[in-house]
């Protein structure tokens, strides 16, 4: 059964001066423990989707389904991640993590027993103390995926959570997520303009073009790469075929630009 179905979703973005039709009938259904990505140019809508998915907005026409039901009065936990982290500043790791448990008055021994094995997780219990001005950006990006995940939510929304961070910082944190959301079970969604990093980490990638956004193709990432580890899925001999296949797609309309000689 599908998990999460976004059905013929529209969305248009009203300004004093006229309006942007930013997506034009969205479809996708994504199972359970699924991971998929969403690729496409800039200004496509693939944070709009993330948006009204995570229901800080409501989609102008369609329909989003949990479990064959409207999304709209149901309880669905969404994590959301995004490139920059939010942490407090003057809020230790500790309470920067336990923020979620408290607002909702569910501080237990138990929660900062999870907060604990997260944070361990993570490779990041000595931070515990510490203040996020005290960490890398890398570090940061893990304690905000610790804040996540605490919470349980039953969908991981990633929007270009690592695309600020160092190449070799941005390879390990896309082993860690992929490890974390296997682990854990989650169904997420991640929005990328990474093509290598889309492959290395999902199961299915939708292909966006824009104005108004659309989902151009949908790319099943092949079986031998799904359960590898991103770092080890850019060496497998299956990536180079599936990454020239989309990228195919995506350089279309601009041709020109990709002749083999500089
Ligand atoms: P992406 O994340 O793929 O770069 P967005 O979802 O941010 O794209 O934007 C899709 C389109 O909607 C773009 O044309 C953008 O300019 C427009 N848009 C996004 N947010 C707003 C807004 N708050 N008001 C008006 N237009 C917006
Ligand atoms: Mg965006």
């Amino acid at each position: 059964m599908s998990f999460l179905t976004l059905d013929n979703v529209s969305h248009y973005y009203f300004t004093t001066t006229g309006y942007t039709k930013a997506l034009d009938e969205i479809n996708l259904s994504i199972k359970e423990g699924e991971f998929v990505s969403i690729i496409g140019p800039s200004g496509c809508g693939k944070s709009t989707i993330l948006s009204i998915i995570a229901r800080l907005m409501k989609q102008t026409e369609g329909e989003i389904k949990l479990r064959n039901e409207s999304i709209i009065n149901s309880s669905l936990n969404i994590g959301y991640m995004l490139q920059q982290d939010y942490l407090f500043p003057w809020k230790t790791v500790m309470n920067n993590i336990l923020l979620g448990p408290k607002i909702s008055e569910n501080i237990t021994d138990e929660t900062k027993r999870l907060a604990r094995k997260l944070l361990e997780d993570v490779n990041l219990s000595h931070t515990e103390n510490v203040y996020p001005s005290e960490l890398s950006g890398g570090m940061r990006q893990r304690i905000a995926l610790v804040r996540t995940l605490i919470t349980d939510p039953e969908i991981l929304l990633f929007d270009e959570p690592f695309s600020a961070l160092d190449y070799v910082t941005k390879l390990k944190l896309e082993n860690l997520v992929a490890k974390l959301m296997k682990t854990y079970n989650k169904t997420a969604i991640l929005v990328t303009h990474d093509l290598g990093e889309a492959i290395s980490m999902s199961d299915r990638i939708f292909l966006m073009e824009g104005s108004p956004g659309r989902i151009a193709k949908t790319f099943n990432v092949p079986e031998e790469l799904r359960n590898e580890a991103p770092f080890f899925v850019r060496r497998h001999p299956k990536y180079q075929p599936i990454f020239d296949e989309i990228w195919e797609q995506l350089s279309d309309d601009m041709s020109d630009e990709t002749e083999r000689k500089v």
